[in-house]
């Protein structure tokens, strides 16, 4: 696996390889590699000849100092991960590289930052846009890979595309969860055995919904969902919401539309997240 730092050496790099014709597959991340993330890679090395990952902890989208602080970077253990799962290149860039001092960004996203995470976490997506429009400057790939774990930001990453214009085409690959449920998250490791054990909430609040799917109203079964999680014990809701899976702004959804439930909690100190298509 070649390991790159700079943005002129990674571009450089890549634009060889584009010119003999090969494709680019790019999974970025922020380290604290798990089953997940080497799922991309593994959905990446599947569709194009050359895979990409990127780790690079981003500071513009965290808004709690602390939280950016305390995030995990075993960066020796996700290179071995990496090596193992095959992955082509790594580039590992420091803060300085991807940032000037006082660097300003703002895009308009009409209003999907503003919703849901973007609610909790004033500037978040819009930090999120910011590397993510240098990643895909520098890697200029032909297809990007992100969660679905994060659906909201898959969305608001291809409202970025949409409205750029950028030459990249987005493939969203399926949530990979603990035996018991749990989606696997670098934060999940902040979690004690007995937070552990309370933050699978989530996924059975999402099950019940799922469910009853047809049994009873969208209305019902959300206010089901957040009684079910406001007696969860350690567990403190954030939001539960239903939505068209196409459009988060539209909470209130046609029988006939593909729905996503979406939800959030703080467990202990650990803040998670975690949705599900319904239908
Ligand atoms: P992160 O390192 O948290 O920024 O995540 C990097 C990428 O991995 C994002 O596209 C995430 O949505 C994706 N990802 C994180 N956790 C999971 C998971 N449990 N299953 C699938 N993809 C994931």
């Amino acid at each position: 696996m070649k390991i790159l730092n700079t943005r002129s050496e990674i571009s450089e790099y890549l634009l060889q390889l584009k010119k003999e014709g090969q494709s680019i597959g790019f999974v970025p991340t922020m380290g604290a590699l798990h089953q997940g993330h080497l799922s991309l890679i593994a959905l990446a090395k599947e569709r194009c000849d050359v895979v990409v990952c990127s780790i690079f902890v981003n500071p513009t989208q965290f808004n709690d100092p602390k939280d950016l602080e305390k995030y995990p970077r075993p960066i020796a253990q996700d290179i071995t991960q990496l090596q193992a799962a095959a992955c082509d290149v790594l580039f590992l860039p420091e803060i300085g590289e991807m940032y000037a001092p006082n660097e300003q960004w703002h895009l308009h996203l009409d209003g999907l930052d503003e919703l849901l995470e973007g609610l909790h976490r004033p500037g978040h997506y819009q930090g999120v846009t910011q590397i993510v429009h240098k990643l895909f400057a520098c890697v200029q790939p032909d297809l990007a890979f992100f969660g679905q774990k994060d659906y909201q930001q898959f969305q608001v990453i291809q409202k970025m595309v949409d409205k750029l214009a950028l030459p990249v085409t987005l493939v969203m690959c399926p949530i990979i969860r603990e035996r018991d449920g749990l989606a696997m998250s670098s934060r999940n490791i902040h979690l004690s055995a007995h937070e552990r054990k309370n933050a699978l909430a989530l996924y059975q609040s999402l099950q019940l919904v799922k469910n009853g799917l047809g049994q009873k109203s969208l209305a019902a079964l959300k206010q089901e969902a957040i009684t079910f999680l406001q007696h969860s014990p350690g567990v403190e809701l954030g939001y539960f919401e239903i939505c068209a899976a196409t459009d988060l702004t539209n909470n209130q959804p046609a029988d006939d539309m593909s729905i996503v439930a979406l939800v959030a909690a703080q467990v202990g100190q650990t803040r998670l997240i975690d949705n599900m298509v319904l239908n």
